[in-house]
């Protein structure tokens, strides 16, 4: 059946940290630019003599029989126990890429020499005859190649660095890297760092670099998260990330990784962000384009996303007045007029007007939404658990129980609680409300928190099948909270939020938010507020509006879905999975809370 066409993004964001830009990175080139480090993201492998096609042939075949014996045990996104293939093709193919197939030995094969050597063949004669499954095989292939080039040249670092353990010869050591690859002192000693890290206390991510699952840049960014840590501790770490860190993007595998540094050393993750702030600052500094770049730095989290929603608002404020530009250049004009108290609306002639323009309507304007996410157990005091500080991420608990202190201060706060399973999926939620005034002071105080949190059974049976009523106590003079938990499980569905109309009750979306908190896409962080609730199965072919058949879809995804040869499953517990034109299919995972 054929669908209305999904309009096109109108490319107005609330929040821009969820587009996955990584900006810690792109700054740290840019500054390694600046100050002429190397940026550090060119492979200097890869420079195969040219092989004649005879000798080609020969080096294939020798190869393939030995590859061919490897079995196939799981097909792979990336290669070797990676999920997500859609699913093994006899193999008919009779072009040179044809083990390159989905679940194909070459396609599982961890990255080695020999699968360059066979990726290389594959591509004789401009890819004739090569389907766009068998290239995505072969673009996978040479991705963890690539991977496995970087972990044989660390290995030799780590070598070079062996024999030279006197304190002035591991220093000079890293020159002698550095005059050999042409890199900084700086890139050459933090090169020597990770091989001597991957050679001993990130054996995992060692693992996954070798065998190609785990890309070099991922594998840095694993490495740089736990520098502080204990060899024991890193282990640990690694070790709550593994499982996903190949199929994560970097700004993912970055959340994660923060999560778990905070999960296995609270109080170093504690001292690390307060050391830093003393090193607060704003940094200017030309760009390669000739424009400027301005940045704060170790800021407040929460003030710092405050800050950006009052930019966000002021460039609404810009627009509404009829200022051009996207949402970024408006927020850039914004960001300029609230630091120089200047006003950009048409009309107003730049004059300098803090108090009366948008700059102090802002100031006094909407307050900021954030929302904080974190375990009942530490804001309770009785554990040590991160939480997740809105679309910035992972934040320590110290943090998360002054900002929930915070907020219980403020009578516009609402509470939600999420049960989640081990892994830290939902499976039950409740929205909290103000104990009915009438029944209040009946029950008796709840157990005294040190930290002004508790919660308590509410003496009162849920609905069936739920969880119970419960009363959820904070610090400060309001009233207790009462929370009715309801069960979100599809997995067989019961159907209880179901709208018979086209459009999802206030629940049914709030529930599918907190079944995903971002776009249901395997690579989108953009938060699910912001997305468009969307059937899998359309309402128009009889798809139910309920949990067990919709969900938050960017815009973008959304009209990806409806391309030609796109596919998007719903599958009972959750799990989105999407297969591509390419025939190949990766799972997104309902949300992982912080449990
Ligand atoms: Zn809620
Ligand atoms: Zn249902
Ligand atoms: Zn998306």
């Amino acid at each position: 059946m054929s669908l209305p066409p999904v309009p096109a993004d109108p490319g107005w964001d609330e929040d821009l940290a969820w587009l996955d830009r990584d900006p810690e990175r792109e700054v740290w080139l840019a500054r390694a630019r600046e100050h002429d480090e190397p940026p550090g993201d060119d492979e200097d492998y890869g420079n195969f003599e040219p092989f004649s096609p005879e000798e080609l042939a020969e080096i294939e075949e020798a190869a393939a029989d030995e590859l061919l014996a490897v079995t196939a045990a799981t097909t792979g996104r990336r290669g070797p126990g990676q999920p997500g293939s859609a699913r093994v093709f006899p193999g008919e193919s009779a072009s040179r890429a044809a083990a390159f197939g989905p679940g194909m030995p070459l396609d599982v094969l961890p990255g080695c020499a020999q699968l360059a050597v066979a990726a290389e063949a594959a591509m004789e004669d401009g890819f004739a005859g090569v389907s766009e499954a068998e290239l995505v095989g072969v673009v996978c292939a040479w991705d963890r190649v690539e991977a496995h080039a970087h972990a044989r040249k660390l290995a030799a670092i780590a070598e070079m660095a062996r024999r030279n353990p006197g304190e002035l010869d591991a220093e000079f050591t890293a020159d002698q890297v550095a005059y050999a690859l042409g890199e900084s002192r700086a890139r050459a000693d933090s090169l020597i760092g990770m091989a001597q890290s991957f050679g001993t206390r990130l054996p995992g991510t060692a693992a996954g670099l070798e065998d190609g699952t785990i890309s070099r840049y991922k594998a840095e960014i694993i490495a740089r998260a736990t520098v502080l840590l204990e060899d024991e501790e890193a282990r640990a770490a690694e070790a709550e990330v593994l499982d996903r860190a190949a199929r994560l993007t970097p700004g993912g595998l970055r959340a994660a990784m923060a999560r778990a540094v905070i999960t296995v050393a609270p109080k170093t993750a504690r001292e690390r962000r307060e050391t830093a702030a003393k090193d607060a600052r704003v940094e200017r500094w030309l760009q390669d384009t000739g424009n400027a770049a301005l940045m704060g730095c170790e800021l407040p989290p929460a003030e710092a996303l405050a800050a950006d929603q009052q930019i966000t608002a002021l460039a609404r404020e810009l627009k509404k007045a009829g200022l051009d530009g996207d949402m970024d250049q408006l927020r850039a004009r914004a960001f300029l007029d609230l630091l120089l108290g200047q006003d950009s609306r048409p009309g107003q002639g730049g004059a300098a007007a803090a108090a009366a323009g948008p700059a102090g309507a802002a100031a006094g304007g909407p307050a900021a939404r954030i929302t904080l996410t974190a375990p009942l157990a530490t804001l309770a005091g009785l554990a040590d658990r991160p939480g997740e500080l809105g679309s910035l991420g992972p934040v320590d608990p110290w943090l998360a129980r002054d900002l929930a202190a915070a907020a219980a201060a403020n009578p516009r706060t609402t509470w939600c609680l999420t049960v989640t399973d081990g892994q830290g999926h939902a499976v039950a939620h409740g929205c909290a409300r103000p104990e009915p005034k009438n029944q209040r002071n009946r029950a008796g105080p709840g157990p005294p928190a040190e930290t002004g949190f508790s919660f308590t059974p509410a003496g009162q049976d849920g609905p069936p099948g739920g969880y119970g009523t419960w009363r959820l106590r904070t610090p400060g003079d309001g009233p207790d909270l009462i929370i009715t938990i309801d069960p979100i499980t599809t997995d067989p569905c019961d159907h209880r939020f179901e709208s018979q109309g086209h459009d999802p009750g206030v629940k049914l979306r709030h529930l599918a938010q907190v079944r995903h908190t971002t776009c249901t896409s395997p690579i989108c962080r953009r938060p699910a507020a912001q997305c468009d609730h969307e059937h899998n199965t359309p309402y128009e072919a009889g798809g139910r509006t309920c949990l067990c058949n919709t969900g938050p879809k960017c815009r973008h995804d959304h009209r990806l879905k409806q391309h030609p040869g796109w596919k998007v499953d719903q599958l009972p517990d959750g799990t989105f999975r999407w297969t591509t034109p390419a025939g190949r299919s990766y799972d997104t995972e309902p949300t992982r809370y912080p449990i």
